[in-house]
């Protein structure tokens, strides 16, 4: 299929594709594939006054109900899965079953979060005076910012807008400027199951597009109560303390600097399929990518020399090619911060294995690499840094104590593992004293997490959660209720005020 075909089958018309100003091109080979109109700042206060009249009649609306519109909004991504997966792949360059999964993950949280829609509960709490009652209560909180980065273009969005639209929170979508397409035919999915829905408040979910000035329209108005930002965590930094100097609440997505720990107990051999599925899959752009390998001495050689081979063998090229593993970078400037962090890997004392720039073979004007390994003789600055491309840094180990040290060495916090036959040392990892991650895995790699779970990270990665679990609490406000049924009006812990 062709760019055109593929942005065709996807519903975007050439009224969408042209005549504006983010020039948007694909990963594939560089060509520029449409050039859109930006939402203007000047445009930011009429679309939150739009998600906060939208707000007073969702509220309203039993949660249910509100599940109701998920559920459709699962429907339509049903029947819309190849053709989305296949934009996806078009705008972010992941391979072909990467793009389709991450649809199916749009699907699957529509799925959790019409189950939660009749739940979201409260607890009762047992009250210390007699003939009283106490009880939480979960309110919507209002609209919900939802910015989200290229690499995960349209998954993130569910993550966030499933819960929130059924915790009765309208939802403002700015997505990253180099993924806008993928966003722009989500909001037309999303627009055929308000449709079908019917009564759905004008306003209940909008799509902005743009960069940083857009998003701050968002980050900086008091009328948006919740600001989901996921990326870098230089834009946490920046909208992290925006939002909380005007008491909004942040759940903040950032970077991560994931390892895995080998030790000597391990299955060599499904330890290996899980470091080059998570250290090589979406080409080392996901956030969840392993960078980090913390084998024990004496499997490290025995391990590095396995990875190689199986390195050698990674077919590099066209995402949307069935035998590709390994597509390209999301453009050339990563690539090239790549080659400098390998290179400063090699001043450091590293000896690196591949990473060289792929130019044949590939379809012209991407940005190809061969997937590195840079053994480390310790874990330097810039194997403490994220750097969003598929190198993995490697360090040997003695003690757990020594490994458990090592990855937790790190600004970063988001996710881990730890390969062992040992119950102890998986034990010790998942313990008090082991990984300080949001995430820490038992003989699988860090990345693929489920929805179920709640997903986020510690540290710089920001200590938001999303997806499973109760992490839609984040989306609403709680309410501590206490109720007198009886006939006097005793006060807690005894206080007298008799007058
Ligand atoms: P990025 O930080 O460059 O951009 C992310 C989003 O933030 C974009 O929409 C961008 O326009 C917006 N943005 C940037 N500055 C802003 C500002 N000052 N105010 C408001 N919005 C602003 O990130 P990226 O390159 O698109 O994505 C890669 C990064 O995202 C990596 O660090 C990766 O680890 C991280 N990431 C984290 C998670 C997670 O769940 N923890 C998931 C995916 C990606």
């Amino acid at each position: 299929m062709t760019h055109d075909d593929i942005l065709k089958a996807a519903g975007l018309t050439q009224d969408d594709l042209h005549g504006g100003t983010l020039a948007v091109h694909s990963p594939i080979d560089g060509a520029e594939v449409a050039r859109i109109r930006e939402t203007d700042a000047a445009e930011m206060p009429a679309v939150i006054a739009r998600a906060q009249g939208a707000f007073r009649a969702w509220r309203q609306v039993p949660a249910p109900r509100r599940g109701e519109l998920i559920r459709l909004l699962g429907e339509e991504l049903r029947a819309a899965k190849a053709e989305l997966g296949a934009l996806v792949t078009l705008e972010a360059g992941k391979i072909t079953s990467e793009g389709l999964g991450e649809v199916q993950e749009m699907i699957d949280i529509c799925d959790f979060a019409v189950g939660l829609s009749r739940q979201l509960y409260g607890l009762t709490i047992a009250s210390e005076r007699p003939g009283h009652r106490m009880m939480e209560t979960w309110h919507p909180m209002g609209p919900c910012a939802v910015i989200t980065a290229f690499n995960f273009p349209v998954a993130v969005w569910s993550w966030n807008a499933a819960l929130a639209l059924v915790c009765g929170d309208p939802v403002i979508w700015k997505p990253s400027e180099k993924t806008p397409l993928t966003a722009m035919a989500t909001m037309k999915i999303m627009e055929r199951a308000m449709k079908r829905f019917g009564d759905a408040p004008d306003g209940l979910c909008q799509l902005v597009i743009g960069g940083p000035a857009v998003g701050e329209a968002l980050v900086n108005s008091k009328d948006v109560p919740i600001v989901s930002a996921t990326g870098s965590t230089r834009m946490g930094g920046i909208v992290g303390p925006k939002v909380a100097a005007r008491w909004g609440r942040p759940i903040l997505e950032l970077g991560g600097n994931n390892a895995m720990i080998v030790a000597p107990s391990a299955d060599l051999d499904m330890a290996v399929r899980a470091i080059v599925f998570s250290a090589v899959g979406t080409a080392g752009q996901r956030c969840t990518t392993l960078r980090r390998l913390i084998a024990h001495n004496s499997v490290r050689d025995d391990l590095v020399a396995r990875l190689i081979k199986a390195y050698g063998s990674l077919p590099v090229g066209d995402p949307r090619k069935a035998t590709t593993l390994v597509g390209p970078l999301i453009d050339h400037a990563s690539r090239d911060r790549m080659q400098a962090a390998l290179e400063k890997a090699k001043a450091e004392g590293g000896k690196v294995h591949g990473g060289r720039t792929v130019t044949s073979g590939v379809p012209q004007g991407g940005a190809y690499v061969e997937p590195a390994i840079a053994e480390m003789p310790a874990q330097t600055d810039t194997v403490r840094t994220e750097t969003f491309a598929p190198i993995l840094y490697v360090l040997g180990y003695e003690t757990l104590e020594e490994a458990i040290a090592l990855q937790n060495d790190v600004p970063q916090g988001l996710s881990s593992c730890i390969f062992t036959l040992n119950m102890r040392e998986a034990e010790t990892f998942l313990s008090a004293v082991g990984s300080d991650c949001g995430i820490a895995n038992v003989n699988i790699g860090p990345s693929g997490a489920e929805i179920g779970g709640a997903f986020g990270g510690e540290k710089e990665t920001g200590g938001g959660r999303e997806s499973g679990s109760d992490a839609w609490k984040g989306y609403m406000r709680r309410q501590t209720n206490t109720v007198n049924y009886g006939a006097t009006l005793p006060l807690a812990q005894g206080v007298k005020f008799d007058f």
